[in-house]
């Protein structure tokens, strides 16, 4: 490879190689292909980038008040904005998504976040408790030097949703994003370099969990610990920080339900059940994976989200007319063909897809399949109960409403879910019985930033978003003043 494209972790304001001297190759999932090296860090880099946050702190960015750092959000929110057209090709390049998706989504909203956090910090209000002679008041000081890891399938996105309010709260961070999708971070630490963010303040260590993951999650000058990511990775991010006492939140896994009953809009509910499972092929955490169809319509809804399924398009993401772009990496499309193939073995029957997509050079060696439902499935097993997390949906029909539920809560994830009803004390009903953190009714993945954002059960601790956020990256002190 020729050293000159090689990413570089960024670490006090500077790029950084890795002290391992070791790398890991970073692959388009569109072609196959190498696009670059990116660094295999270790501990010594971990701990490198900790000192640069930690001193950091103690520095500039700990004199800048409220209206500067909203100001520094705000200029990091147009750095994001002027070099969306590189970003957007970054993303899709090293995820696989089509390019089209992450200029509508992924680049806007990791600007929005910024944004948003400016103006939340700009016009919070903070509690005053009164007493007879004395007065309260609560005010936030950072949590200090936080732990960013994040995953592959929303990179930029779910890092900047991280970042932003950290840095609103005045805290300084190191990030640790997916091997497998490492350069909007990087670019991300170059922009707020640009606009001003003090050296040391925001630091990027790239390379593999174990490997710099771990230990930055152990290491004991990180304060806290924001994860998002896989069940089983978020367990040992857990155990690794619990016996610090850090401050820790954890996104994790879901297998969420989308609920259709038979009053439903049907148009509607077919192109959102078509979206919940199929958008970023099937690589959000939110997707409905599990589609719970009234039996008086099951036929005619299955027939119908088919139909359309089938007509979605698997293609090279740079092409605007593609819905479907490339799995994440070869070890994930042979996960979800796994799936595929358990799937069949527990009985159920492929719908539509199930296959691979073979695409014409620079795209022959691409990570594709086809969107694949599945029917004739029972709701206990493995492949309508456990995370696929790629273009696979499972069908089920249902009687009740109370059987839907009992459905729906059948899994030891708890994240998200959709409900498709014109009956609004039903849609209510069904809403506060899901066990999840977030429920959508005749929509789905409407995200207003102010919202609490997190999962239950085994798909998390903790919220994020809005002042859940605002809390999670601060510490409340109060002060009690004799009048
Ligand atoms: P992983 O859990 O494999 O990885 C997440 C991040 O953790 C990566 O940066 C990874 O590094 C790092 N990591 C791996 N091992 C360790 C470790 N021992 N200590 C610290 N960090 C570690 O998840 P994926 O990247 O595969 O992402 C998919 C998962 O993320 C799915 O389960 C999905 O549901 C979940 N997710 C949850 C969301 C939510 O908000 N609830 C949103 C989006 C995704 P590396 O990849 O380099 O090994």
């Amino acid at each position: 490879m020729d050293p000159s494209t090689d990413l570089l972790n960024h670490i006090d304001g500077r790029p950084v190689l890795p002290s391992t001297g070791d790398w890991l190759d970073n692959i388009n999932p569109a072609t196959g292909r190498v696009i670059q090296r990116i660094p295999r860090s270790g501990a010594d880099d971990v701990q490198a980038a900790v000192t640069a946050a930690r001193t950091a702190l103690a520095g500039p960015w700990g004199a800048f008040g409220i209206q500067q750092r909203a100001a520094m959000l705000d200029r990091i929110a147009d750095g994001i904005a002027a070099r969306a057209t590189e970003l957007v090709a970054m993303e899709s390049d090293d995820q696989g998504k089509p390019r089209s998706l992450a200029a509508r989504v992924d680049i806007p909203r990791a600007e929005a976040n910024f944004r948003f956090f400016a103006g939340a910090i700009r016009h919070e209000e903070r509690p005053c408790h009164p007493m007879d002679g004395h007065l309260n008041y609560t005010h936030r000081r950072p949590a200090g030097v936080c732990a960013l890891i994040t995953p592959w399938n929303l990179p930029l996105y779910l890092l900047t949703w991280k970042a932003a309010p950290a840095l609103a709260m005045g805290n300084t961070l190191v990030c640790k994003p997916s091997e497998l999708t490492p350069r909007t971070a990087s670019m991300l630490a170059e922009i707020a370099s640009e606009a001003g963010l003090p050296d040391g303040v925001l630091n990027v260590v790239h390379g593999d969990g174990p490997g710099s993951g771990a230990p930055l999650t152990s290491h004991p000058d990180v304060d806290l610990v924001s994860f998002t990511g896989g069940t089983s990775t978020g367990r040992l991010v857990a155990a690794a920080a619990a016996p610090q006492f850090k401050k820790l939140s954890l996104e994790l896994g879901g297998k969420n339900a989308t609920i259709v009953f038979e009053d439903a809009d049907l148009d509607a509910a077919v192109a959102g059940a078509a979206m919940a499972g199929f958008a970023n092929q099937g690589e959000i955490c939110l997707c409905g994976s599990r589609l719970l169809v009234q039996r008086s319509i099951y036929d005619t809804f299955v027939e119908r989200l088919t139909a359309k399924v089938a007509a979605l398009r698997v293609g090279p993401p740079e092409d605007p007319a593609t819905d479907v772009g490339a799995l994440v990496s070869a070890a994930h499309r042979d996960k979800v063909e796994g799936y595929i193939q358990l799937a069949q073995d527990e009985g159920g029957t492929l719908l539509c897809g199930g296959r691979r997509v073979a695409l014409p050079s620079p795209h022959s060696g691409g990570y594709y399949l086809q969107p694949t439902l599945v029917g004739g499935l029972p709701i206990t097993c493995r492949t309508a109960t456990e995370e696929i997390f790629g273009p696979v949906v499972t069908v089920h029909p249902f009687d009740t409403e109370e059987e839907a539920i009992q459905m729906a809560n059948g899994v030891r994830y708890g994240l998200a879910g959709s409900v498709w009803t014109r009956d609004l004390s039903r849609a209510h009903r069904v809403a506060q019985s899901i066990e999840s953190g977030m429920v959508w009714v005749n929509c789905w993945l409407v995200r207003d930033l102010r919202v609490p954002f997190g999962g239950m059960k085994e798909s998390g601790v903790g919220r994020e978003g809005g002042r859940w956020s605002m809390d999670f990256y601060s510490e409340p002190r109060n002060v009690c003043v004799k009048l």
